[in-house]
């Protein structure tokens, strides 16, 4: 095989590898974070929060209720219980009775709306969770597909590279080395094929001469426009 031939498959591999070597790191990324799942926590934990915050709401306005309640007993049996003839005194009691039914009220009015968004909160805490089951489950099947690629794509990679640690040695150090310089320089692409007697990478025509050299030169033949490294079939 001459050893422009070799170098065109040994770029063959070597941006095969490439290719794969991005995407098996994209899937990896992917795996890392995902977006949904993110969001979906984020909701979840947020729901979890607002119903926890206002269940003690509540329990906080209940026993304000009560001890309104407790303190409206005691002033009404009080009251009824005829012992303060004072009119003063009395007077007093009644005005004390009225203010604690009107505390009393607002803390009512104040646990009714608690609880009215108690409830819709309850009603987000169960949609959150059902799409967190729903993101769950879906993430599971995106990864179990990624993860099916990943795999695939890695027993590629390994092939490639055993099949790169055989075209190696069969290639003297300074042509590998002009040849990586090329890879690095035209954006990986170091070989071009000559078809009708031009350069298939970069277009420019070759004489037929110039084209016939690359078919039997024992040397390598750089296209002489943009230098890559000419092969023939
Ligand atoms: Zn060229």
């Amino acid at each position: 095989m001459s050893s422009a031939l070799t170098l065109y498959r040994l770029q063959q591999i070597d941006n095969r590898l490439k290719q794969v070597t991005a995407r098996i790191n994209l899937i990896q990324a992917q795996l890392d974070t995902n977006v949904e799942l993110q969001e979906a926590t984020s909701r979840l934990n947020s729901a979890q929060v607002t119903s926890h915050t206002l269940e003690q709401e509540l329990i906080e306005a209940e026993k304000k209720t009560n001890s309104f309640r407790v303190k409206l007993n005691i002033a009404e049996s009080n009251l009824y219980a005829g012992r303060i003839q004072n009119p003063k005194e009395l007077q007093d009691l009644q005005k004390d009775i009225t203010s604690i039914k009107k505390n009393m009220a607002d803390c009512e009015d104040k646990q009714l709306d608690i609880m009215i968004r108690l409830e819709a909160s309850a009603l987000e805490l169960e949609n959150a969770k059902k799409n967190m089951d729903v993101t769950k489950g879906k993430v599971i099947a995106e990864n179990s597909t990624l993860m099916a690629e990943l795999i695939t794509l890695q027993k590629d990679s390994e092939n490639l590279n055993v099949q790169r640690q055989a075209v190696i040695p069969t290639i003297d150090e300074t042509t590998l080395g002009q040849y990586e310089n090329l890879r690095i320089k035209r954006s990986g692409f170091a070989v071009s094929q000559v078809i009708e007697n031009a350069c298939d990478a970069c277009g420019s025509a070759l004489t037929p001469a110039y084209a016939q050299s690359v078919h039997t030169s024992s040397r390598l033949v750089l296209c002489p426009m943009c230098g890559r490294i000419l092969y023939s079939n």
